[in-house]
């Protein structure tokens, strides 16, 4: 999961909590949807203890983007669609290949010998999403991710202040590829209520930089987009506690309202949030207007440190997790194409700055000013009328260079205080009248 202290500008930006369970209701179990022996999808035959045992090993480094170990990584991913008969689904075979030049200091850093802080140049990052398709002939298809990514050694985002070593990251997220390839194996077998959908499985890489691998897709789709129905991200669900899983995005869809309050699963206390916008990847797929769903066991000491171990894994709640979001496959299977919503974000906002405009920064853009990836509802940048796609050049009297230029002018506002914004849409100028609240 993407750290709150990206640069400080996500929080800055999108106000992302780091424990985002502050802000979360839960809601009573009002039905029951009993799960036969077949429609179990932890009857699953992949092995997902060994998978995060492997992809959590010191041999894999850490998985840093754009590293052997994460190379590895992928292939040990393709290797196991290739075993469950999938087709590629990537751009070029299972890889989706992509690039970017770290913009932030500290990024320049981590990439390490070829580039020095302040040299003001920094190398290409290569690195690749990793996809599979499992075609049912259905009209719509369901997206199916988890970043497989972690932090390498430590980086900008790591919480770990002492010596360097390995971030092994065995819940962030080798647990949620372990449960995105447990579900991928049952579903290749075709159960009951689960036909009425296509799936496409996505590795994502670049989460921890800032949702890179996500955002490339979204961008470089390898599937029409109006096709996919709904997106599941699996980040950070290697620690059930107290039965509780974090469901986020349940106020994306109308059909999530309905009928996510009607999955019970013994074992299982889902804890909704209706917000589609978050710390992970389900955020770029919901700002193209599709219902997302973020499964979460929830934040813990070990997180983004080298602690984040194997032997602090519950392979039994993994298991319960995987059934239960085959329990939602099923449930919606016969639903169609699911109705999207815009939900109202309930995040504080980020303690340092007094106001923010509730836009999020397209991270891969590298001209001058602020390109926005999307607005979030209700918020003073949606209520100007900034969309999605423009970039800001202006906030006062300040000219936005880039982000932290942008950062420093947020600075400067108060609640209440109006202001003019200057976007550049389509190579048009325009102005707009910001209220910060
Ligand atoms: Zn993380």
């Amino acid at each position: 999961m993407l750290n709150h202290t990206l640069s400080r500008a996500c929080a800055a930006l999108i106000a992302i909590p780091l424990i985002f369970a502050a802000c979360i209701s839960k809601s009573p179990v009002t039905g029951n949807t009993p799960l036969t022996s077949t429609s179990r999808a932890s009857t699953s035959a992949f092995d997902i203890r060994s998978c995060i045992e492997y992809l959590a090993s010191d041999a894999l480094e850490g998985r840093g983007t754009g590293t052997e170990g994460e190379r590895l990584a992928g292939a040990y991913i393709v290797k196991q669609f290739q075993e469950m008969k999938l087709s590629p689904g990537g751009a070029a075979g299972f890889y989706q290949e992509y690039s970017y030049v770290p913009k932030n200091p500290a990024q320049i850093h981590q990439v390490g010998d070829s580039t020095k802080l302040g040299m003001g140049y920094a190398k290409e990052v290569k690195t690749r999403n990793v996809m599979a398709f499992l075609d049912n002939g259905a009209a719509t298809t369901v997206v199916i991710g988890a970043h497989y990514d972690h932090l390498g050694y430590g980086d900008e985002n790591s919480l770990w202040t002492g010596e360097r070593a390995i971030h092994n990251g065995a819940d962030d997220n080798a647990s949620g590829v372990a449960c995105m390839l447990a579900l991928a194996e049952w579903l290749s077998k075709k159960p009951a209520n689960t036909r009425n959908n296509n799936y496409l499985f996505i590795a994502f890489s670049g989460e921890e930089k800032g949702l890179f691998g996500s955002n490339h897709f979204t961008k470089n789709p390898t599937i029409d987009v109006k096709t996919i129905n709904y997106m599941l991200n699996m980040d950070m669900v290697g620690r059930l506690k107290d039965n509780k899983l974090a469901v986020n995005g349940s106020g994306t869809s109308t059909e999530w309202v309905s009928e996510l309050p009607k999955i019970a699963l013994t074992g299982i206390e889902p804890v909704f949030s209706e917000s589609g916008v978050g710390p992970s990847d389900h955020t770029s797929f919901y700002y193209l207007d599709l219902p997302v769903l973020h499964f979460f066991t929830g934040q813990h000491e070990d997180y983004h440190k080298p602690s984040d171990d194997v032997d602090k894994i519950n392979f039994t709640g993994i298991q319960r997790t995987v059934d239960y979001i085959g329990a939602i496959i099923t449930a919606v299977d016969g639903k169609g194409k699911l109705h999207f919503q815009k939900t109202k974000d309930a995040t504080p906002q980020a303690a340092d700055f007094k106001v923010t405009l509730g836009v999020m920064p397209d991270y891969m853009y590298s001209g001058k000013g602020l390109k926005l990836d999307g607005t979030k509802e209700g918020r003073p940048g949606q209520k100007a009328g900034m969309l999605k796609g423009d970039i800001l050049l202006r906030l006062g009297d300040i000219e936005i260079e880039d982000i932290y230029v942008y950062m420093e002018a947020l600075g400067k506002f108060n609640k209440g205080d109006k202001t003019k914004a200057v976007v550049d849409r389509n190579g048009e100028k325009i102005t707009l009248d910001v209220v910060f609240e």
